[in-house]
Parts: C-alpha cells; structure tokens; sequence
C-alpha cells in the first residue's frame, strides 16, 4: 500500500505541473484571441471576430470551472453580446447576456455587471416586456451612478426613455432624453446622439409641435452628416420630410424624400423608415396631382409599413389612399380605405390605451427606492425634490389627464369618420335627396364642427401640463404683447382698448401665462357690452410672497351666484347663439394658475363689468 502510494506521488505531481503549465499557455493564447476579436468587432467584422471568439472558448472547454478562467470567458461573452447587440440580434444577445451577468456578479465586477443589466433590460423591451426592461435599466443606473460609470448612466436614461416613448409617455420620455444630452453629452456616442435626436424629434411630431420636430431632426441630420452615416442621414431625411409636408412646407418637403430617396437606393428593402419615406412619396405624388403614382406608392408604402410593425404609417397609408380616391371621386374604393382605416384606427387606440395602462401601472409600481435613484440622476434637485413629494398626487392628476386626453382623443375618430361619409354621401347624392337634404347636411356639418371644437379644447385641458419649459424667468409684459398679437383680428373688429401697466419678469412658465393672459382678455372682448368700445386694464400689485394680476373689463359682468361656476369646465352663462364659446377657458385659466402654485377670481357685477384676479408665487 505505502509503496504503491509514494509510487503514483510523482506522477501526481508531474500531471498537476503539466496541466499548470498547459493552463497558463492557454490562458496567454486565449487572451491573444480576445484582443483580436476585439479588434475585429470594433471593424463590424463580426464574422471574424466569432470565429476568434470561437477558437477561445474551445480551447477553454477542458478548463471549464477553474477560477483562472472565468475572467476570460467573461471578456468572450461580452464581445459576443456586443456583437449580437450590434447586429440587433436579440434572442442570442440574451444567450450571451445570461453567463455574462453569472460571470461578472461571480467575478464581483461591478461595471461590467452593470453592461450586463443594461443589455438584457434591451432584450425585454425589444420583447415588449417594458415592467422587466425598467426594473433592469433602473436596476444598472443605481449601480452605474455608484460606480461613476456615466457612459452607462447615459445609456440607461435613453433606453428608460425609449421604453417611455413605446408606452406613449411622452413627457418621461423627453425628461430622460433630455438629461441624458444635456449632462452625459461627453460620454454619448455620435450614433446614440443622433438616435436620440431622431427619437425627440418624433415625439415632437406626435405631440403635433411641428415647429420643434423638425429642429431637433435637422440637428440629427447634421450630426449624421458630420458623422458620414448614411443610414441615420436617410431616416433624418425622411422623418424631416414627413413633418415639413404636414406643415405644408412642400418644397422642402419634397427635397428631404429626394435626399433620403437617394440614401435608401442602395438598400432598398431593409433601411429603417423606408415605409415612412414611400409615404412621403405618395403624398407628394398626391399634391402633384399624379393620383395614379400616388396609389402605387401608398399601396407600397402601406405593405412596407405591414412588414415592420409600423402602425402608424399603416394607418396613415389608408388615410391618404381615401383622401387620393375621394379626390377622383372614386367612392367606393375612398370607403372601403376609409373602412379599414377607422378599424385599425380602432385597434391602434385600443392598444394605445393599453400601454398607458402598463406605463401608470409601471410607474407608480416602481418602488420608493427605484424612484429616488431616478431623481438623483437628475442635476436639478428642485425635480428631484418634486419626484419624491408628488407621489399620490401626481398619479391621481395623471390618470385624470389620461383619462381626458384619451376620451378626446378616441372621440374624435369617429367624429371625423361621420364627417367624412357625410361629406361621401353628399358629394354622391347632391340633387338626388330633396330639397331639404342640404339644410339637413348643413345641420349635420355644424355639430360635427362644434364637437370637434370642444374636443380639442378638451383636449387642450387635459394637455396643459405637458411639454412645459421652465420655469425661467419671463417678462410678464412680453407675454401679454404675444397674448395681443394673438388676439390681433378681434382687437381690431372690436376696436378694443387694452391698457397695460408696467408688468415685472418672474420666474414662471411662458406658454402658460400667454394661454392664461389670452384666455382672459379674449373673454374680456367677447363679452362686451352690446354697444360701445371694450377697454381693458392689465395692472399688477407687488405682494409679500405674491404677485397679484388683474383684467378688469366693462363687459356685461357676472353675477356673484355664478362667480365660482364658471371656472369649472363646461360651464356657460349665455346660449351659444348670443356668445360662442365652448365652456372651457377659464377651466383652462383655473388649471394654469393652480399649476403656477396661485388662485384665480372673480369680482364683479351683473352689467358693471368684471375684473379677474390671479396671484403668482414670487
Ligand atoms: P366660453 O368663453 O367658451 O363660454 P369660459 O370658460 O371662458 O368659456 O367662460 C365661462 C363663462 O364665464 C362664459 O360663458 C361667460 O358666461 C362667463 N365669462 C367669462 N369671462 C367673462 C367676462 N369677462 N365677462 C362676463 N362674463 C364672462
């Protein structure tokens, strides 16, 4: 026994010191491959750089479960991932994300743990699984902030904003683009830069403030051009054209499709927002007059939007092809387009409220913790401070506005659905009905126009809160000038006499208070005496914590009974025929002002005019 033992011990020892040998060999010649996979991927030669990746994890194979080896097969797994992040593909991104998150969380590698995080929070909103995607990017943004690796913040902040842009939060959204630009511009790379760029831009566009869209597209455009990438130049073209033609800037608007026309030739079926550009195209065709090219391209444009899941442009695609048959009055094919288009219309809606649902559900889900973590990315403590306070507040005003904005919103499709077919039927019909058909259709076409009218007020309300800027400081007076400039076509029918006294800058928000000023003195105009020239007086009164503001008029007043009533929405006075009006500007003014952290009201008395007060904090 003793013999037999001592006899094997060197042998023992001899196969240990081979093997240690062997594994420092192998380690040396794997790290080799690792560079060069690196290299290789960092030249999009992902084909050689798998096959470098590989080599390396064979010649691991016999050492599988040795601590030595587990740094390497980290490095392999990230390249991988990197590699199949690039090439967008997402199920084997997760295959190589999973043993890389094991390895990094084993290997007590913090920042590499965090990469990990980030990246399968990618693969479970590219799923749809937004409540996962969050939980994980906020999972890495705690532990990126802790380690001060901002590129990573970075990235965080415009993947939390993506998944807010998916969920139609729009606001979250821009608030996470918005500081990941603005602080982490150092560490954004140039595609990511003008991704974001594109993604702002698009929000604009939704939220119809076209004006913005399109600058923040032309300085993705330029960033692209600087860059030399073809492909994002193409969307940014594109996307430009689409906005400039809803604005109707057709010349341009035709010279961005050309441009992004060009870029796509190469690459025909796969470039991004290709359905968006043929879109584009048919809609000029359409102002061309060519109906015949227009068709094609939309039919085109409507497949191609079908192939990438885009609803939106499928939904525009029918919209146009209606608009093109109604043109040649070919009604029968303007129905049916118009048929599937309300019905997908229909869906798009329906899953619209769907997400909304997921985002609230999402956001007040987010644990005390999770929150804090956001808010402290956020330079501005004064948001962060916000955050914390407005919890159940916040959802409740939330879930009101969704409601409005989605009761709104949802209503005015069938609306315009009733509006077109009547405008159908009586483009079809005219002379055949009787002779009543015509005060009939009339009838019909006020009331469509009137809901529209308080449908978007509606909306107008229940969006006020959005897309703010500020507070920074704002010169009351020039906002009261931009109010008037606004009013220009009443003030001169009514040769109105405004008189405004010295007004003070504040720190406020401006697009609130010249909506607030514009409400008031439009009122102040509408509801004048019957005979006689309305003068207004604008005067301000410097208090101890405000700043108190006045309209006062010599209207028809109001009685004190109605006083408090009419700051509620929906709530008139007067009979349409004596005054127009939709009942919702002084709820609009009431809303302003609470935002604004002041108190609206009213003095007044019947046939003496009125004089609405508001009070600002300093
Ligand atoms: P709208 O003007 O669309 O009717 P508002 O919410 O702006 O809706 O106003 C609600 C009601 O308050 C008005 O219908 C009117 O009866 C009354 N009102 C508002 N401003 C004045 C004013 N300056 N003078 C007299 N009445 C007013």
């Amino acid at each position: 026994m003793q013999e037999a033992h001592s006899e094997n011990f060197p042998t023992y020892i001899q196969n240990n010191e081979m093997k240690e040998i062997s594994l420092s060999h192998t380690i040396q010649s794997v790290q080799t491959l690792i560079e060069k996979a690196r290299q290789s991927e960092q030249k999009d030669d992902f084909g050689r750089s798998l096959e470098w990746i590989n080599e390396a994890f064979q010649s691991l194979t016999r050492y599988r479960n040795i601590p030595k080896i587990a740094p390497l097969e980290a490095d392999l797994y990230q390249i991988l991932s990197q590699i199949y992040l690039k090439r967008q593909d997402f199920p084997k991104l997760e295959e190589s994300i999973n043993p890389l998150l094991d390895l990094s969380r084993q290997l007590e590698d913090g920042e590499r743990e965090a990469w990990a995080l980030l990246n399968l929070g990618i693969v479970h909103s590219i799923n749809s699984d937004y409540k996962s995607a969050i939980t994980l990017f906020l999972e890495s943004l705690e532990k990126s902030e802790s380690l001060g690796y901002r590129a990573n913040v970075a990235n965080c902040l415009i993947n939390i904003g993506n998944v807010y842009a998916n969920l139609y939060n729009y606001e979250d959204a821009l608030d996470r683009y918005r500081i990941a630009l603005n602080d982490y511009a150092d560490v954004l790379s140039e595609n990511i830069r003008v991704a974001t760029n594109l993604n702002i831009g698009n929000l604009k566009h939704t939220a119809e403030q076209y004006e913005l869209a399109v600058e923040y597209f032309e300085k993705a455009l330029f960033s692209a051009e600087k860059a030399g990438k073809i492909d994002m130049m193409a969307h940014a073209h594109t996307l430009l054209s689409r906005t400039l033609l809803v604005i109707g800037d057709i010349q341009k608007g035709i010279f961005h499709a050309q441009k992004a026309s060009e870029f796509m030739l190469d690459r025909v079926s796969s470039a991004t927002g290709r359905q968006i550009n043929l879109l584009n195209l048919a809609q000029i065709a359409f102002i061309q007059a060519d109906t015949e090219g227009a068709t094609q391209i939309a039919i085109q444009g409507i497949a191609a939007a079908r192939r990438v899941h885009d609803d939106a442009s499928e939904l525009r695609g029918f919209r146009l092809l209606a608009k093109i048959f109604e043109s040649v009055k070919d009604f029968r094919r303007a129905y049916r387009a118009q048929l599937i288009y309300s019905r997908r219309q229909a869906d798009f809606l329906k899953m619209q409220r769907s997400l909304h649902a997921l985002d609230l559900e999402i956001r007040y889900s987010l644990s005390e913790k999770q929150r804090k973590i956001e808010a402290l990315t956020k330079e501005n403590s004064y948001q962060a401070l916000l955050l914390e306070q407005s919890g159940q507040i916040a959802q409740q005003n939330e879930q009101l506005r969704q409601f409005a904005f989605i009761t709104s919103h949802d209503l005015k499709e069938p609306l315009r659905m009733i509006g077109t077919f009547t405008q159908i039927i009586h483009n079809q019909y005219e002379g055949k009905l009787g002779e009543e058909s015509g005060t009939y259709f009339k009838f019909i076409n006020e009331g469509v126009n009137r809901m529209n009218a308080l449908l978007d007020a509606l909306l107008q309300y229940a969006t006020i809160d959005k897309n703010i800027i500020g507070p920074e400081p704002v010169d009351v007076g020039d906002v009261i000038r931009i109010a008037r400039a606004n009013l220009n076509l009443k003030i001169e029918e009514t040769d109105a006499n405004i008189l405004c006294l010295d007004m003070p800058t504040i720190n406020s928000v401006q697009s609130l208070l010249t909506q607030l000023f514009q409400n008031l003195i439009g009122n102040a105009i509408k509801f004048r005496q019957p005979l006689g020239r309305p003068i207004i007086l604008i005067s301000t009164e410097e208090q101890a914590e405000h700043w108190l503001f006045s309209v006062e008029d010599n209207g028809i007043g109001i009685d004190s009974k109605d006083a408090e009533r009419i700051f509620t929405i929906f709530q008139r006075l007067h009979k349409r025929t004596e005054y127009e009006g939709t009942g919702i500007g002084l709820a609009i003014c009431h809303k302003i002002v609470s935002q604004l952290g002041g108190r609206i009201w009213v003095e007044s008395e019947l046939g003496k005019g009125s004089t609405f007060r508001f009070t600002l904090p300093k």
